[in-house]
């Protein structure tokens, strides 16, 4: 007699058996154009310099850039994303702005070397600011802070520069109030109408990013993110009103980051807003951890990569950012 459950009438293990069941009845697919390739490009730099805390991942210099698109370019991935690195940096940031500055040669070489290929560029000022904070500074209320809104305007200038040196899309990272509003009315003014902004929109102040400071060299010289970056045990309702505002602004696709410990929130803001493509970011920590790990032999770098790739793709996310871009598109080839 089947007792309440259904057994034995209902095996669940009937359709993990053969392989060719497993593999049929899959629902979540994980494809090289579903990601996302961070690249690190450095003034002046020597040849590529492997970043110490990220094995496998390189500050370029413009030349291997310029190799490393051809590289990618046959590997069906989904985009390139740049983070420049200035030769010198000041308390503007001023080489953001500058047309003939790294990231604008950068998104130049990336175009004329690979020009199928998706360039998407990061809009913030933290890697190019002599403090290493995502704006302006001014002194409020007696603590230092990042000047919200005289950001903003600088932040439409770097935008329309991006753009015009061949950015096909605009990423700003910097979670400044307005700052999609500020970009998309920049970038319409200057003609750009048609390229779409991926918002960092829920971005968490996270321990996460400790590798991503070497390769970018952008640490904060003093204090922390947190007075713009999200607090990790903040409601996920903030998140949804990040999400909620950036759309109302005029945001195309939306990011969630980092994304390992933050399935919740990418599984909210899918639940929430059904048909906006989602992005999420696997950090570098995300990815040095399992580097770590596996220099050790404590676990498989490979399946552990594609579990975590697979398991963003479950909780909602339509594109990831991840240092393990150009592997995968091997892997899954
Ligand atoms: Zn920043």
């Amino acid at each position: 007699m089947p007792d309440s459950s259904g057994f034995p009438t209902t095996r669940l293990r009937r359709l993990r058996y053969l392989p060719q069941v497993r593999q049929l009845v899959r629902s979540t697919r994980l494809a090289p154009s579903d990601l996302i390739y961070p690249l690190f490009v450095k003034a002046g730099g020597r040849g590529r310099e492997e970043i110490a805390s990220m094995p496998g991942q390189f500050q370029l210099s413009l030349e291997e850039l310029d190799r490393e698109m051809t590289e990618l370019a046959g590997l069906g991935l989904g985009g390139v994303i740049l983070f420049g690195l200035p030769a010198a940096k000041d308390a503007t940031g001023s080489d953001a702005l500058s047309d003939q500055g790294i990231v604008q040669q950068a998104l130049a070489v990336t175009k004329r070397a690979a020009p199928g290929m998706l360039a998407i560029s990061d809009v913030c000022f933290c890697e190019y600011t002599s403090h290493g904070h995502c704006g302006l500074l001014h002194e409020h209320h007696g603590q230092t802070d990042v000047d919200n809104d005289a950001t903003l305007e600088l932040l439409g200038r770097q935008a329309v520069s991006h753009a015009r040196a061949g950015a096909d899309m605009i990423a700003p990272s910097g979670m400044m109030d307005g700052m999609v509003g500020s970009i998309r009315r920049a970038l319409d003014a200057a003609g750009f109408t048609q390229t779409p902004i991926m918002s960092y929109a829920a971005k968490y102040a996270s321990a996460f990013y400790g590798p991503f400071r070497d390769a970018a060299d952008s640490a904060p010289q003093f204090g922390d993110r947190r007075s713009y970056q999200m607090d990790p045990a903040s409601d996920p309702g903030q998140a949804l009103r990040e999400v909620e505002l950036d759309l109302a602004e005029g945001a195309d696709l939306i990011m969630v980051k980092p994304a390992l410990a933050y399935l919740d929130i990418l599984r909210s803001v899918r639940d929430r807003f059904p048909g906006v493509p989602l992005a999420a970011y696997n950090v570098s920590g995300e990815y040095s951890m399992v580097k770590a790990a596996a220099a050790r032999g404590w676990i498989d770098e490979r399946a552990t990569a594609l579990e975590s790739l697979v398991a963003m793709r479950r909780a909602g996310a339509s594109a990831i950012l991840t240092y393990w871009a150009k592997d995968a598109a091997r892997w899954l080839a």
